[in-house]
């Protein structure tokens, strides 16, 4: 622990986006989870949110308002993934959950290659050192490569990702907390939630770092 304060106050010197929003990117006084005051006003938290078809409990962290917006696009297409820190704050996992572990929802091979890293696995990875609930890549994969959400409505969403997802028969049993940057529609959820429960698991939670309005957005 101590190891790691230090390595982080050398980072501070090395790499001066410690002393930025990860919000705003000014410069400022940030709070413990890098956000500035007048970020942290404006952040929205999510109240009710429809069930998800599969999905036993949804749980989203905030808003896809500014500024998380600008933070969320800057964390998945800038490679600014120290926004991880930031970004899942919000992500706490309910005391109700019985959860065996976290399922980030996969990237396609191609698209993992293009961006470097699945930022839904760095999000769950910041969890699971919250929660104790340890990470679980091995229980599914996109096997098929999907066209871009963004400009999609809810039913070509649903029909673009029919048999994208392949789970495990590990999968058994067990309680498994579904992990994505964003909720839109719900479509990417519900498809790997009827997968991984295709294949045994007998409880599947979605815990995200943000939610958008249904409909359109410029980030799935
Ligand atoms: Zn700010």
């Amino acid at each position: 622990m101590r190891v790691n304060r230090f390595l982080k106050a050398v980072a501070d010197v090395v790499f001066p986006q410690h002393l930025k929003c990860h919000a705003c990117n000014k410069e400022a006084i940030v709070n413990d989870y890098g956000i500035c005051a007048e970020c942290e006003q404006k952040l929205k938290y999510v109240p009710q949110l429809p069930a998800i078809k599969g999905v036993d409990e949804l749980k989203c962290g905030m808003l896809y308002t500014e500024p998380a917006r600008m933070a969320l696009v800057s964390f998945k297409f800038n490679g600014a993934v120290y926004k991880k820190e930031f970004l899942a704050h919000f992500m706490c996992v309910p005391e109700n959950w019985n959860a065996d572990c976290m399922v980030p929802v996969p990237l396609s091979a191609n698209r993992l290659k293009e961006r470097g890293y699945n930022q839904s696995e760095l999000l769950a990875k910041e969890v699971s050192q919250k929660s104790g609930i340890p990470v679980r890549c091995d229980l599914l994969a996109r096997i098929r490569e999907t066209e871009k959400q963004s400009l999609m409505t809810r039913e070509e969403r649903s029909n673009n990702l029919k048999k994208a997802f392949s789970a495990s028969d590990d999968c058994n049993g067990l309680g498994i907390i579904l992990i994505d940057d964003i909720k839109t529609t719900g479509a990417t959820l519900e498809e790997c939630a009827k997968e991984l429960r295709k294949h045994g698991a007998d409880r599947v939670y979605a815990l995200t770092a943000c939610c958008a309005a249904e409909g359109k957005t410029d980030n799935e």
